[in-house]
């Protein structure tokens, strides 16, 4: 794929105001990892305060995202670092509660050295003055044959002059490898299915950075993997519906507990749930949609510049 991209015409933008039942990558992700975790925050919506390895990973995909706003010649490290600043005193004028993240200054100093470090890996994996991003912070979404909507955000699109796609995400996790790389890797396919679905274009390459450790992984997709993949989030969905309608909502430990905010109510730590809110009313499946298709309503937390993985 070439360096150099160009516009694409098309790709949809987001519509909104859509209702139903609706899925992001994040929260088929939680499932997959723990349906406790997913009924902690899908069903009974508890608050989680933020984190400063979640408030890092924002504020550095913000500055990456502000950096393509710069004409090409003058994305360098230094104007990416220059951005910090100015992109973290926003964040917290959006979200004041990410300014109680630090004791004092010094460990906002270290943190924002650690924020600085990962831009400057960023610029040894590829050179953002050839490039020319067709979208960043892209919200896509697609309705699959069962009703069910996927939504969600990708960081950057990248078409080259000859229309191949990819899909390219940053993350700036330090979790367990084993553990991320295939929640990453089930959160790109959950992309390709959902832009596949949409304009019908298999993208040609999805794209992983890690900006913790400088590496770079690719992978090239092809229809039959998306359909695969479009296969496993509907069986996943029929899975929610299920623990919705019976309530069991099981704990399924594993290292990434160690990320988990809702430790004091999970079983596994001698915590108890708090009481199943009332369950909402069934959203009628859309005309066409596949017997079977309905599904509560409220269920989705779109994955948005807030909503990222930090592990
Ligand atoms: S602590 Fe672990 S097992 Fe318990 S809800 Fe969180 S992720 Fe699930």
């Amino acid at each position: 794929m070439s360096e150099t991209t160009c516009p694409a015409e098309h790709v949809t933008e987001p519509v909104t105001g859509v209702t139903g039942p609706s899925l992001s990558p994040s929260r088929a992700a939680d499932f997959l990892t723990c349906p406790l975790l997913y009924r902690f925050r899908v069903v009974d919506k508890l608050p989680e305060p933020p984190s400063a390895a979640a408030a890092r990973g924002t504020l550095v995909h913000a500055v990456l995202e502000r950096l393509f706003d710069q004409p090409a010649a003058d994305r360098r490290p230094e104007v990416a670092v220059a951005l910090l600043e100015p992109e973290w005193d926003r964040l917290v004028t959006e979200e004041p509660e990410l300014a109680g993240l630090f004791g004092d200054e010094a460990e906002r100093a270290g943190w924002l050295a650690q924020a600085r470090e990962m831009l400057g890996r960023y610029f040894t994996l590829e050179d953002p003055t050839r490039l020319e991003p067709a979208h960043r912070e892209l919200a896509v979404q697609a309705v699959l044959g069962s009703g069910l909507r996927l939504r969600g955000y990708i960081d950057r699109l990248d078409v080259s002059p000859s229309g191949d796609v990819r899909i390219v995400d940053y993350k700036t996790g330090t979790a367990p490898r084993e553990d991320f790389e295939a929640r990453a890797l089930f959160q790109m396919r959950f992309y390709a299915v959902t832009l596949w679905r949409s304009e019908g274009t298999v993208p040609k390459v999805l794209q992983l950075m890690y900006l913790g450790n400088g590496e770079v992984m690719r992978y090239e997709p092809d229809a039959a993997d998306l359909a695969a993949t479009e296969r496993k989030i509907e069986a996943l969905w029929r899975a929610i519906e299920r623990a919705r309608s019976s309530g069991d909502w099981r704990h399924r430990p594993g290292k990434l507990c160690a990320w988990c905010p809702h430790q004091a109510l999970c079983p596994a730590f001698g915590g108890t749930p708090p009481p199943l809110p009332a369950v909402p009313p069934a959203t009628p499946p859309p005309a066409g949609a596949s017997p079977g298709a309905g599904a509560a309503s409220g269920d989705e937390i779109v994955l948005d510049s807030r909503d990222r993985d930090s592990t």
